[in-house]
Order: structure tokens, then sequence, then C-alpha cells
């Protein structure tokens, strides 16, 4: 047998035994099975971290770095351990790159207020891709009116692929910063981060990457990658809304001013002046989301424990089964085919809008998202207002892609041919 990337890894994850582990998994919905295919949105959660949040506010709640009694001894060590959980799961040398915030919008904003807004200048450029979430665009804007910088864009080709070719002439002497998705979430496509970020740290210029797609479904290790900053939501991770990780590189972080001011990250206050914490501290202002934190440690160790190789082969073989399962459907157009995809397929139904799709597949028990999933640079490259987004994770199975073809048969011949 020819050895390929999935073989190598056994694809040994077997969804029928992890199923159970989903509580929300498990019900009706119109009288049909839920078939959860929005996981691009929101991941459902494991006991694991159902456990980890209720033991928190049964046993340990109390307030952090504050306390001298037990309680908040304890959820200070569980709040630190999961940070020390999220530097093993990213490969960081350093649990003080580990900056905890609520989710990838507030790391990304926190790099534009508190590294790049300091460091532009009129007619400084940054530079994004063409398929940027509207969090990796709209923080940047922020910051470059108000410095009279200008945003760049590297474009994109219809199969939704970076054009690598263009980045001579977007990537500029007066680029101070490059801000690319890792995986994108209209479209699925796994972009070349090592190839840009390589081309970004010739000209020295710094690379954040938007892992909100990637997290979930690969295994990120931030130093191979050689990036600067990193960012990510436990919520799309198998953990909690409300909780986030930026990554930073600690001589970065160090440089950086505070992005909100508060207790906890200060050393000295006076009403003359204040002095502050060192990193991550110094960026984690008032009272943090101590149970998110700790509910995402559970998640990431459950990913560990299932193993982020496997669950990619896995997701390869299942997103290869409904491209073509769904994609050879009469009157469906794919949007995003480029050749490394993960987690995503979406489609649009011709003749018949993504939100009546959405609506009808609803009435089956098939959970998808319809929309411009907050990319709509993505929609107008397309030409299109909106798609069907099916977006997989490592509970999905054969049998659901089936249910989601079965579901636009019938939308098809609910609208005719
Ligand atoms: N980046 C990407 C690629 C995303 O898919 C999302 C959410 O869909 C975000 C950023 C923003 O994530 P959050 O809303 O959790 O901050």
């Amino acid at each position: 047998m020819v050895k390929t990337e999935a073989t190598l890894v056994a694809p040994s994850l077997d969804p029928g035994l992890l199923r159970p582990d989903f509580p929300a998994l498990d019900q009706k919905i119109h009288g049909h099975p839920l078939v959860y295919l929005d996981n691009a949105a929101t991941t459902q959660k494991p006991t694991a971290v159902l456990r980890a949040l209720d033991r928190y506010y049964r046993r340990d709640c109390s307030n952090v770095h504050r306390g001298v009694h037990t309680l908040s001894q304890r959820s200070t060590a569980s709040y630190e351990s999961a940070r020390g959980i999220v530097q093993r799961f990213l490969g960081s040398s350093s649990d003080r790159e580990i900056v905890f915030v609520r989710g990838a919008t507030e790391g990304i904003n926190l790099v534009a207020r508190s590294f790049l807004g300091p460091r532009l200048e009129p007619g400084d450029e940054v530079l994004v891709t063409a398929m940027e979430h509207h969090a990796n665009i709209v923080p940047w804007q922020l910051v470059c009116k108000a410095a009279g910088a200008r945003l760049r864009v590297l474009p994109m080709d219809d199969r939704g692929e970076l054009r690598l070719e263009e980045l001579g002439k977007v990537l500029t002497e007066r680029t101070r910063l490059l801000a690319a998705v890792h995986v994108s979430n209209a479209l699925g496509t796994v972009n070349p981060v090592e190839e840009l970020v390589a081309a970004a740290r010739q000209r020295g210029v710094p690379v954040l990457l938007d892992g909100a797609q990637a997290v979930p479904h690969k295994a990120v290790n931030v130093e191979a990658l050689g990036c600067d900053f990193y960012v990510f939501s436990g919520h799309k991770a198998f953990g909690p809304t409300g909780i986030g990780v930026l990554w930073g590189r600690r001589e970065h972080l160090e440089t950086m001013e505070p992005y909100q001011g508060g207790g906890d990250m200060i050393v000295t206050v006076g009403f003359e002046g204040s002095t502050f914490r060192e990193p991550p501290a110094r960026f984690e202002a008032g009272t943090p989301n101590i149970a998110g934190a700790i509910g995402l440690g559970a998640a990431l160790e459950y990913l560990e424990e299932l193993g982020l190789p496997q669950i990619e082969a896995y997701e390869a073989e299942l997103l290869s089964y409904a491209t073509q399962r769904i994609g050879s459907l009469p009157g469906i157009r794919l949007i995003g085919t480029a050749r490394r995809k993960a987690g995503v397929l979406s489609f649009v139904v011709e003749g018949v809008h993504p939100h009546d799709v959405g609506t009808i597949l609803d009435q089956r028990g098939v959970a998808v998202r319809v929309g411009h999933h907050c990319a709509q640079p993505v929609m107008a490259h397309f030409g299109v207002p909106a798609t069907v987004r099916a977006s997989f994770a490592f509970y999905n199975t054969r049998f659901e892609v089936d249910a989601l073809e079965q579901g636009l048969r019938e939308v098809k011949e609910i609208f005719g041919p």
C-alpha cells in the first residue's frame, strides 16, 4: 500500500466511542437525531470540560492571585495550571507567553492596540489576506485609521488559495505587521503559514496568526511556525465560551503597554501614577474568566488524549467523503476548493437562498451555518451574499454527512429543478 500522510498516522479515532462524551449531541431536533455541523461557529463540550467547570464552581470557587485561604489557593493553582496546559499544547517555551483573553477577537485587538498601534506611522502598512474573518480585519483598520496607515491585502484565487506570487508586491518596506488566518472559517483553506512567516521574517516583519479554526483540527506548534503572535478561542476548541488565548513572544509582550487597566495587573498604584506587572499579568486586568481557563485546560487535555494527528487524519477522510457526496449533487456550487482544507464545506444551492436551505435542514435536525460567516470580503470575491457552511469536528460521522445529503435532496425537491 502506498503510504500517504493519512496512513502514516493510523486514523484510530472512533467517533462512535467518543460521542457519549458529548451529552449535547444526544438529542432530537424536530423529531430527528441532532446532526451538529456548525463546529466552526462553536463546538460541543465533552463531559471532562463540564466536570471541570462543575468542580470549580462547586468546590473551589474563589478569586485568584489574591487570597491566602485554601479555596483561593486551589483556584489559583488550577488557573495557572491551565496556563501551563496551553503552553504545552502550543509548544511555547514559557507559560509567561500565554495571555488569557476572551477569545481570538480580543487577542487580535490586544495586539493591535498594545503592540502595533504605538509603532505605526503615517504611510505604514498592515498586510492581511483576502480570506480573513472580520476579527482579523477591523482591529487593524481601527489602528491604521488612527495612525494614517493603510491596510493591504494578499489576494486569493478562485479555489480559495492565497496567491503567494503576489506577496512581493504587497509585503513592502512599509509593512509593519502581517496578520493571516491559519485555517479559513469561510472556505476551510489551510494556508501555507510557514511560507508567509518565512517571507515576512526575511523583511523583519512580525506575524500574527489567527488560529481560531486551526487549533480544533490540527497540531499547532508556535515555535515551529516561527510566528510572533498566535490567537485562538476556547469555545471553538471544545472549551467554554468567553475564554481564549493570545500567545506572544516574550520579547514582544515585555515591550507592550497594558491593554486595559485595573486590578491584578499592577505593581504599585498612586494618584501620581502606576507601575505594571510583567506579562502575562500585565494584560489580564481584573478578575479573569477563571472557570473558563480551567475548562479550556480540560478541553485541550482531552484533545491531547485523542491525539491531534489522529483527529486531523480522521477529519481529512470525513471532509473528503463530504466533498464528494455534496459536491456531486446537481445544482450545488462548492465555495472553496483549495487543495489543503480542514473542517469546512461551504456551498450554495442554485436558486435557493442559503437561509431557506438552513431552515429546511434544521427541520430535519441538521444544524449548519448560513450567512457571510463574518467574512464579507470572501463572499464578495465569490460573488455570493452568503453560503451554507457545514463544518465538522472529530465526533461527526459519515452517517451525518449522509443526513446532510438527504436534507439537500429534499431542499431540491421543495424548490424544484
Ligand atoms: N477568526 C476566525 C478564523 C474565526 O472563525 C472566528 C470566529 O468565527 C474568529 C476569529 C473570532 O472568534 P471569537 O468570536 O471566538 O473571538
